[in-house]
This record gives C-alpha cells, sequence and structure tokens, in this order.
C-alpha cells in the first residue's frame, strides 16, 4: 500500500511543539517572538497568505505585526520600514510578501533585510550560508518542509539519487542544496530539460515544484519511488478555486512507495516550516 505523507498531521504536530515551546519561554519571563510582515499594494493571493499566517502565529503565540504600505510606495520609503524592524529588539522575523509592485526594487528590498531575521532565507548571507552548508543559516520554509517531511518518515536522502523538478530561486534551488547538503545525489530538472520522464524514472525521489498540474503521471514513476509534490495551481471548477499539484495523485499513487498529496502535503508544512524559522531566530536572539 503506498505511504501518504501527510503534511497536515505533521503541520498540527509542529503547531503543538512551537505552542509548547513558546508557552515554556513566556512563563521563562521572555517577551513573545514577533514576526513582522510586509506587504506593498493589495494583491488578492497576498492579502490570503497573509491572514494564513497571523492566524498560524496567533494560534501558537507568536505576534505577527502587518505592516501594510500602499503600492504607490517608493523603494526608500520601504528600506526606512525595513531598518527599523531590524533595529527592534522586539522583532524577531520579517518577511517581505512577494511578489513586489514592478517600480520596487526587490533585490535591494530583500537584502535590506538583517539576515538574522531574514525568516524567508532570501538574503544573500543566508544563500551563501545555505550553499556553504554553514551552521545557522536559514533555509527557505518551502525547502525545510520538503525535508522535514522526509525526515518525518525517515526517508533518508543519504546517497540517494534525488530529481528536483524546478529551479526557482525561491523553491526548486534552495530545496535542490539543501538536499545535496544532505547528502543526496541531486539532479534539478527544469523547462528546458529534454525527455523529464528519462531523469524521474532514474530517482529514488522525486520532488516536483513547477505548478503545472498533471505533469507527472504514470509514465513518470516507477514502483519504490517517493514522490513529493510542492506544486500548486489553482483551477476554477464549478465557481470554486480548486487546488491541484504537478502530480496526477491518483495514477501515481497506484505505483510509488510513497506520495504527498496536493491539497494536505507540503503547502501546510510550509507555514509552519516558516513559525520553525521564527522561533530558531527567536531562541537565537535570547540565547545571546
Ligand atoms: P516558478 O518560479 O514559476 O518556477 C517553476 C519552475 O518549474 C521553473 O524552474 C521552470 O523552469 C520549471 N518548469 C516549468 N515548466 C516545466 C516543465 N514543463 N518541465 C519541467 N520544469 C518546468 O515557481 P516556484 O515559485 O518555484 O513554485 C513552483 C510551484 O510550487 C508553484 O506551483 C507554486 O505555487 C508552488 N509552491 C508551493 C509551495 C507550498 O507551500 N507547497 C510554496 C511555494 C511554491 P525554468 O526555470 O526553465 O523556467
Amino acid at each position: 500500500m503506498v505511504l501518504i505523507l501527510d503534511g497536515k498531521k505533521i503541520n498540527s504536530e509542529i503547531k503543538q511543539d512551537l505552542s509548547t515551546k513558546i508557552a515554556i519561554k513566556i512563563a521563562d519571563g521572555y517577551a513573545k517572538p514577533c514576526l513582522a510582515i510586509v506587504q506593498i499594494g493589495n494583491t488578492k493571493e497576498s492579502t490570503k497568505y497573509i491572514e494564513h499566517k497571523k492566524k498560524f502565529g496567533h494560534a501558537i503565540g507568536v505576534e505577527v505585526l502587518h505592516i501594510h504600505l500602499p503600492d504607490t510606495v517608493k523603494t526608500s520609503d520601504v528600506l526606512t520600514e525595513i531598518q527599523s524592524l531590524n533595529t527592534d529588539d522586539a522583532v524577531h522575523g520579517i518577511i517581505i510578501q512577494l511578489p513586489l509592485p514592478k517600480h520596487i526594487d526587490r533585490d535591494t528590498i530583500i537584502e535590506a533585510v538583517a539576515p538574522e531575521k531574514d525568516v524567508d532565507g532570501l538574503t544573500s548571507e543566508n544563500i551563501r550560508g545555505l550553499w556553504t552548508n554553514d551552521k545557522g543559516y536559514i533555509l527557505p520554509a518551502t525547502a525545510r518542509a520538503v525535508l522535514t517531511m522526509l525526515e518525518y518518515y525517515n526517508i533518508d536522502v543519504s546517497g540517494k539519487k534525488v530529481v528536483v523538478i524546478g529551479r526557482s530561486t525561491l523553491v526548486g534551488k534552495p530545496t535542490a542544496i539543501a538536499l545535496m547538503n544532505k547528502g543526496a545525489t541531486v539532479t534539478v530538472c527544469h523547462s528546458g530539460t529534454k525527455k523529464l520522464s528519462d531523469h524521474t524514472l532514474e530517482a529514488d525521489i522525486i520532488i516536483s515544484a513547477v505548478g503545472f498540474p498533471r505533469l507527472i503521471d504514470e509514465h513518470f514513476v516507477r514502483p519504490h519511488q517517493v514522490v513529493v509534490d510542492v506544486g500548486i495551481t489553482f483551477i476554477k471548477d464549478e465557481e470554486v478555486d480548486k487546488v491541484h499539484g504537478d502530480v496526477d495523485f491518483k495514477a501515481v499513487s497506484e505505483i510509488v512507495a510513497a506520495i504527498s498529496p496536493v491539497p494536505g502535503g507540503v503547502g501546510p508544512l510550509t507555514v509552519s516550516s516558516l513559525f520553525q524559522n521564527v522561533f530558531d531566530a527567536y531562541e537565537r536572539k535570547i540565547s545571546k
């Protein structure tokens, strides 16, 4: 029988674990952890994701500051805001909610976040830490979620052939490098890859982070493989937005050894991974 990699279950265990750890810190007299989310403009999707993060944060005892700036704001004004969050001792983590409006200089804004508060792991210092496998760097939440999911089910990646499909800065690349750091032999595929199935059929573990529904069907997999579906695509079905992964779950789950569903897989785990990053940043700060 196929093993379902249940992101919801792991998410609720992490949520419980973080709540307990935070309650202990507060009982010991420390202030609450605090995450600041900087939003520019009113993208519907961003607002939805922020609401979700606020809800999760409040449920585990993290204070979430939502700094909502109009989309007419200048890069220099955003930088001033970030500087003030960087120097505020009560703030432990900062997120710049992406995407940003076109007139905002994304790289400058991201780089302005203090690396020790960069809980999205996007500053050059954290990327360097990922490349060099330094201690204490902050791994982007989605990559951390993938690693956590595999670890939870005792799926050792060391020495395994892993195919990561997708090479984005936010998801594919950090996931691939983090897996390499754990001893996996990693192949990264992308839109220019010829005969994707030649690669996926060779893999022990397939991680798909593309955003193309049913890209991976029964022709891309074989028995004994583990498939982690990171993809999220919303498709309207009878006026309701339904979420789809990259993998044809029904066809693939009949063949492989383990598979993560969408919804209920990496998605819920990404939020808890983000708050693990916040808690780690908080712990590092208060233990100084
Ligand atoms: P992205 O920036 O659009 O990157 C998509 C990647 O897929 C690119 O590297 C692209 O290749 C590659 N690709 C496109 N078509 C392909 C094909 N036919 N075959 C092989 N590779 C192909 O997206 P992203 O930000 O990395 O996100 C990827 C997916 O994960 C999206 O569905 C997103 O919604 C989802 N996501 C999920 C979570 C979660 O919590 N579960 C978190 C973040 C993102 P090129 O580089 O050649 O263009």
